[in-house]
């Protein structure tokens, strides 16, 4: 999934959340921005595998859309990672629910979303200058559903 994806559906699940009462807006915010910032992994392996262009957002970027030249996910995106973030949600819970919450809506959305199945087969192929970008056809779903739910739970 693209980063919009790793935003737009714990901001929209966020918003039901805020509507209930549950959490404040800023949060459903949060939970946004951390869905996104859960593939900083990638960079972080591009750095230790790439050949070439170490350090390069671009690199990084074309290489996890386009050439796939190594795995950029890491122990996060695994089993391993499961285990340790529920352990943190968990021990967050008795210290801050609603810490712990959007920790939860953040992480579980992103692994989700990132099944393989849900992004293999890609109907967007676009490219703009040196940045390619490709959607899959579950992103363009779960993007149109985040939306509609954003827009519905704001309008109640
Ligand atoms: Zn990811």
């Amino acid at each position: 999934m693209l980063p919009e994806t790793h935003f737009l559906v714990p901001f929209a699940v966020g918003l039901i959340l805020y509507k209930a009462g549950i959490i404040p807006w800023q949060l459903a915010l949060v939970a946004g921005i951390l869905g996104v910032l859960i593939d900083l992994d990638h960079y972080f392996e591009h750095v230790l595998h790439a050949k070439k262009n170490r350090f390069s957002l671009l690199a990084t970027w074309n290489t996890s859309i386009h050439t796939h030249r190594f795995i950029q996910r890491s122990f996060i995106h695994e089993e391993i990672g499961i285990v340790l973030v529920t352990l943190l949600v968990v021990l967050l819970f008795f210290v801050s629910a609603t810490t712990s919450i959007i920790v939860a809506l953040s992480y579980y959305s992103h692994l989700l979303l990132d099944i393989k199945s849900l992004e293999k087969r890609k109907v967007l192929h676009l490219r703009f200058g040196r940045i390619y970008i490709a959607e899959s056809f579950y992103g363009i779903v779960f993007d149109s559903f985040a939306i509609i739910v954003m827009v519905t739970a704001l309008a109640l």
